[in-house]
């Protein structure tokens, strides 16, 4: 590895690894959090793959589920390291839902 990878820009975890995925002679590089299993998309080079998760921002989604996060770390439930990614999922959900109800109305 010879670029510095940043925390995770979701939950701030410092385990972020490198994963290498082969595909019969193609070789696929990603970069995944330990922590809440957010991952780059697949890029062909490591380098790519870093600079892909340094420059990564949140996108609506993602800040609305972070905030949704926060509300649960606040409260007593208990969260795994996989939940982040769930509640992005839901908010996703949550929103095409919020479009499809304003189209029609
Ligand atoms: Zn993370």
């Amino acid at each position: 590895m010879n670029e510095k990878l940043k925390p995770c820009p979701f939950c701030g975890g410092e385990a972020d690894a490198m994963y290498t995925y082969s595909v019969a002679d193609c070789k696929f590089y990603i970069v995944k959090c330990l922590q809440c299993g957010i991952e780059t998309p697949f890029k062909h080079t490591e380098e790519e793959a870093i600079k892909t998760w340094n420059t990564r921002t949140l996108t609506e989604d993602q800040k609305r589920a972070e905030e949704v996060m926060q509300i649960l770390r606040e409260s007593d439930i208990a969260l795994s390291k996989y939940d982040f990614k769930s509640v992005v999922e839901l908010a996703e959900r949550l929103r095409k839902l919020k479009e499809s109800q304003e189209a029609k109305s």
